[in-house]
């Protein structure tokens, strides 16, 4: 039989009744002539819940305890679902990630898969059972602890088990009934995509849409998985939802596609720096092993000034991460300058930005998106603090309370809510 994989997410399975609402369109596609593997999230909230009890438990906590607590939440939907389908008749086994198992790495907090073998959910569906229920989110490591692929993992674990499954579509369903050219919470003129190309959503994503993690979009396309984003709450058909698909399925684009946001970012400079070969990696060398996400960077122009203290000319860095992650960039840098590997006079914070991004395939083809983002963002008086671009991409770094405003009025400026 064909397999279908359908994801619920954590808003999908938050109650008893929605686990039924569901289990119902589980049913559907089983009385269609699929077999089903079903990947489910914790019921919404319990994850952040048990994120919380953790750090309320242990400041500098031990990973795999971590990993131990949070990937709870999934096992106990994914029993609640296959207890569902065996009241409705639909013959149905749990599976949590060990018993699988779905080997990752031991990368406790942000495990990536090694291996997904077959053989067992096999060899149930040959005994004549119709769907298998994983849990998401959750893997087991060569050391036999259990591991998690972090925050959003469940999307990842089923575009993971459509690519070993050979299935014949991934079905993300959420709260949402599809992928939008942004998020539909900020703005009501946000449009439903039919379809989107693999790059363009790896770039949303990757630049906070968080309606897909990223890594579920990498392997999507890697291993060439159909993938719907659709709603658990309509009533749903083939044509339902968006899309991710190949570029060469799209008949026509945009030149920007979508705007994406990441709300909780954060700048840190570092002023007056040596302005010497070297001084970049002596900085982010240390920010990396830490383990910090860098994300933007920019250096000011270089021989700025001559200065008799650093006995050369000097320069400021600026770069951008995560607000979480401010204390071990603080302290990576601080210990760079204690050790002499680094001197700066002074480090700035500014934890109050968010970072906006327009996305698109058009723009390797089109000249002059940059200049109309920057207007557009000036017009409503928004000050642009950092800028980075890739090929089909273009963001910037704007105070947070700003931010809502940002993202509309770049929505605006491209047209977005009308479609080609
Ligand atoms: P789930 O719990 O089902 O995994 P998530 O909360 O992780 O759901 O993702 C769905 C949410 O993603 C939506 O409610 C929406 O607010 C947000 N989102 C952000 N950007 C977009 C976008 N471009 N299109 C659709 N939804 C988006
Ligand atoms: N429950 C996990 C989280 O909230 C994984 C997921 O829902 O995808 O991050
Ligand atoms: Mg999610």
């Amino acid at each position: 039989m064909p397999i279908l994989v359908m994801k619920f997410g954590g808003t999908s399975v938050a109650d008893l009744d929605r686990i039924a609402n569901a289990a119902e369109k589980v049913k559907r596609e089983v009385e269609r002539g699929y077999d089903v593997i079903v990947i489910v999230s914790a019921m919404a909230g319990k994850t952040n819940e048990l994120v919380k009890w953790v750090n309320e438990t242990s400041g500098f906590y031990d990973a795999r305890e971590y990993d131990a607590v949070v990937a709870s939440g999934e096992n106990v939907t994914a029993g609640l679902m296959a207890l569902r389908l065996q009241e409705m008749g639909v013959s149905a086994r749990s599976w949590q990630g060990w018993q699988v198992p779905i080997n990752t790495t031991s990368q406790h907090g942000s495990a990536r898969f090694v291996s997904i073998p077959r053989e067992h959910i096999d060899a149930k569906f040959a005994e004549g059972f119709r769907v298998a229920v994983v849990a998401g989110f959750q893997g087991v490591s060569a050391e036999g602890r259990i591991t998690t692929l972090g925050r959003g993992g469940s999307d990842t674990t089923a575009v993971a088990f459509a690519a070993a499954f050979d299935a014949e579509r991934c079905d993300i369903y959420t709260d949402v009934d599809g992928v939008y050219t942004t998020d539909p919470r900020i703005t009501s003129k946000a449009r439903k995509l039919d379809k989107i190309s693999y790059e363009e959503m790896l770039e949303l994503a990757s630049l906070g849409a968080k309606v897909l993690q990223t890594r579920s979009v990498e392997l999507a396309m890697r291993y060439k998985v159909r993938l719907r984003v659709l709603s658990s709450f309509d009533e749903t058909d083939e044509t339902s939802g968006t899309l991710v698909c190949d570029e060469e399925e799209i008949m026509e684009s945009k030149v920007v596609s979508g705007v994406a946001y990441s709300r909780d970012e954060a700048k840190i400079t570092l002023f007056t720096i040596d302005d010497r070969p070297g001084i970049a990696a002596a900085i982010f060398g240390p920010l990396a092993d830490a383990g910090v996400n860098v994300d933007m960077i920019v250096q000011n122009i270089s021989e700025k000034d001559y200065d008799e203290a650093h006995s050369g000319a000097v320069t400021d860095m600026t770069f951008s991460c995560p607000v979480d992650q401010v204390k071990l960039a603080k302290k990576a840098m601080e210990e760079a300058k204690a050790a002499g590997k680094i001197a700066y006079d002074e480090l700035i914070v500014d934890t109050d930005v968010s970072k906006v991004s327009v996305v698109g395939i058009g723009m390797r083809s089109h000249a002059g998106v940059a200049a109309k983002m920057f207007k557009a963002l000036s017009a409503e008086n928004v000050n642009i603090k950092v800028i980075s671009t890739s090929e089909i991409k273009i963001s910037v770094l704007i105070d947070r309370k700003y931010m809502e405003l940002a993202v509309q009025t770049l929505h605006d400026a491209f047209e977005l809510e009308k479609s080609v």
